[in-house]
């Protein structure tokens, strides 16, 4: 008698660089995993695909998005899931959002969060000590994160505290992120990020979106950023592809709360306050973030101010201020040993319009700048090296049923597979729990809110390249 499978994928072309396969194969899952890779593979299923002419890759992971009620918000699982991505790292939390969020907005996904360090919400200060972040760390850790992010550029901490926060991260073998960024040297310049590098002191670190710091030097800047990361082993690093940032749109006692929003209208050449904001929105210069259809849309100019108004400042906004050069040159840079300069291509996207992994990533490999099994190195292989996540990344038997399947004419994900459910097909997206990536020290929380931990063990993370 012929098997029967949860799914198979029949007839398309297998780009899996981790078990060198770049050939036609049929892929069959069974129970979230995959359970048979070859050549034909007989036998019927619940959902057949045929997908002659397509590319199937292991699942898309973006080691940065945000998806909480400060930043990015609910629509973003929606959004991830039509861009093609199946698994995601929040790169701010609050974690208790993230969280809830994840269980009732979710499609599907596996998500992890780490926790940011702020002033005044989930720290007393700007100079913690090692103690009050300890606590914080096994705070953040029990309600499900995996580490912490320290928010340089919107709420930047003492120098002396972002080592701390790295090194109290380190030795609990803890994820640690950095915006660069601190009280003593604003962000954002190369020299910010090289700061970042050296308060690292040679334990793991992600480096977020390194356009942030390349962005005013051109091609130049983007040179010194990569000579930096060279010199620093310890530091793992992501860029995006898109020409816009995103912050908060949130203003307090008249300014707004981040320092972010405060250079984008600066830069513009409006006044950093509520006053200034709001002429810098009807100006066209700076974009809100509306919802429309359940997903976020940049709006601008009288369209923006409504929106901005309707949310009670309460969304998100965005400047267009990455020029094309660093942003083609980091994706793409080499080192002579043929490993990527910049470890993955990102989006900081979620909620922020700009899960543009496939959209602007494809036309890369279509200019022949990044062959296809490049794409899926930085887009699915080295991320899911970095989240520590074994079985992720690749597609051989036993493999995480994570799927993303390629329409290279059209250059758009046609179909996503997360956790052995199809999370999306053509668009249409399906929506369900997400599966939460957690230590054993979060499991509970996760169980509680209601979502399947996905368990990864402290340590794992950020491995050393040295
Ligand atoms: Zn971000």
């Amino acid at each position: 008698m012929a098997a029967k499978f949860d799914i198979l994928l029949r007839n398309g072309k297998l780009v899996d660089p981790r078990n060198e396969i770049e050939a036609r194969r049929d892929i069959a899952i069974q129970n979230g995993r995959i359970v048979a890779v070859g050549p034909t593979i007989d036998g019927s299923a619940e959902l057949d695909f045929d997908l002659e002419g397509k590319v199937v890759m292991p699942g898309i992971i973006d080691t940065h998005v945000h998806i909480s009620r400060w930043l990015g918000g609910r629509e973003g699982h929606k959004m991830m899931a039509m861009a093609g991505v199946t698994t995601a790292l929040d790169m701010a939390g609050p974690i208790e959002g993230v969280v809830e969020l994840a269980r009732s907005h979710g499609a599907g996904l596996s998500i992890g969060c780490i926790n940011y360090i702020r002033p005044g919400h989930t720290v007393g200060s700007v100079n913690p000590g090692s103690d009050e972040l300890t606590d914080l760390l096994v705070r953040s850790q029990r309600a499900g994160a995996i580490g912490l992010k320290i928010l340089g550029g919107h709420f930047p901490l003492s120098k002396e505290c972002s080592a701390r926060v790295i090194r109290v991260c380190g030795e609990h073998g803890a994820y640690v992120a950095f915006h660069a960024g601190t009280l003593e040297t604003p962000p954002p310049k190369p020299a910010t990020m090289a700061e970042a590098c050296e308060l690292a002191a040679g334990h793991p670190l992600h480096m977020p979106h390194i356009n942030t710091y390349a962005r005013d030097a051109g091609v130049m800047g983007g040179e010194e950023v990569i000579a930096t990361l060279a010199a620093h082993p310890n530091v793992w690093s992501e860029s995006y592809l898109a020409p816009f940032n995103g912050t908060s749109a949130v203003c307090s006692n008249g300014v707004p709360e981040s320092d972010a929003t405060k250079r984008g209208v600066v830069l513009g050449g409006f006044t950093p306050n509520q006053q200034g904001m709001a002429e810098s929105i009807l100006a066209g210069w700076t974009h809100v973030h509306k919802i429309v259809d359940g997903t976020v849309v940049l709006a601008t100019g009288r369209e923006g101010y409504d929106a901005w108004m309707e949310a009670d400042m309460q969304t998100g906004c965005s400047f267009m201020v990455n020029p094309p050069e660093p942003r083609i040159h980091l994706a793409t840079a080499k080192k002579s040993n043929g490993t990527f300069c910049i470890d993955a291509l990102a989006t900081d996207g979620g909620g922020i319009p700009r899960n543009d992994i496939v959209e602007r990533g494809l036309p890369l490999v279509r200019m022949t700048a990044l062959s296809i099994a490049d794409f899926v190195t930085k887009t699915s292989v080295t991320p899911a090296k970095m989240l520590g996540l074994q079985n992720k990344g690749h597609l051989a038997v036993g493999a995480d049923a994570d799927i993303t399947v390629l329409d290279m004419e059209r250059l758009v994900p046609v179909l996503a597979i997360a956790n052995g459910h199809r999370i999306m097909e053509n668009g249409v997206v399906f929506p369900r729990p997400s599966r939460f990536i957690t230590t054993s020290m979060g499991k509970d929380a996760i169980e509680a809110a209601g979502m399947e931990p996905l368990l990864v063990e402290p340590g794992t993370w950020l491995p050393s390249r040295v």
